[in-house]
């Protein structure tokens, strides 16, 4: 019997979960900014939407806010997106908002007084957080937009700095090169073996990260 396609993807979940495969063959793009052991344990164990830190959830307040602030019909806010990867993997991620040709991230950060070297608010940066620009460079990609903006708000205040950002091709290559890095670590989990090989990039990423118990165990063996 033929199925729809939401039917057919929800039975193929019940036979991962069964045969104990990785329910969801997705990768977000916003794992691939960190360190990529994580990245394929969070995919394996499903464990990326419990990740969120205490820095994330006042973002997500601060989105929310923003959303309902200056919703219209002319813009929709978390807009999904995806990319086909091989066999059957996809990248995904929500873009903050889209307002007509242009997708937007919108970045919410702390400035601080005191320090004489760093900005005191968005209007006194000239470039936007690096990690931003990736990821919003992922979008364009995946969406075939040439130009987004990323939008730096002062949490306090909430002043802001539009900063544009052009499609890079040869950035987001690099990226589904570290994709490809976390398909391979999540295949060796479901065979049984522990993606060793994916180290750190600084040591201080595994302070607190959810999976140290897990590493440790393994690394010490
Ligand atoms: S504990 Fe460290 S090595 Fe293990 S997944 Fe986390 S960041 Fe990576």
């Amino acid at each position: 019997m033929e199925y729809p396609e939401e039917i057919e993807e929800f039975n193929e979940r019940i036979r991962n979960a069964i045969t104990g495969k990785t329910p969801e063959r997705k990768i977000w793009v916003t794992s691939l900014s960190f360190y990529l052991r994580k990245a394929a344990l969070s995919v394996y164990l499903g464990t990326f939407k419990y990740e969120r830190t205490g820095e994330m959830l006042v973002g997500s307040v601060l989105h929310e806010w923003l959303g309902n602030a200056v919703s219209g019909d002319d813009i929709e806010f978390e807009a999904p997106v995806e990319y086909p990867l091989d066999e059957g993997w996809k990248l995904v991620g929500r873009v903050d908002a889209v307002k007509g040709d242009y997708p937007l991230e919108f970045k919410f950060r702390g400035f601080t007084a005191g320090d004489e070297e760093s900005p005191k608010g968005p209007e006194e940066m000239e470039e936007p957080p690096r990690l931003a620009v990736e990821q919003l460079n992922a979008y364009l990609n995946m969406m075939g937009k040439e130009r987004g903006y990323i939008y730096v708000f002062d949490k306090n205040g909430m002043n802001f700095k539009p900063f544009q950002v052009e499609r890079d091709e040869e950035q987001f290559q690099k990226m589904l090169r570290r994709a490809r890095v976390v398909i391979n670590g999540v295949k060796q989990l479901e065979e049984g073996r522990f993606p060793k090989w994916i180290k750190p990039r600084w040591k201080r990423e595994c302070e607190e990260c959810l999976f140290k118990p897990i590493c440790d165990a393994v690394e010490s063996k």
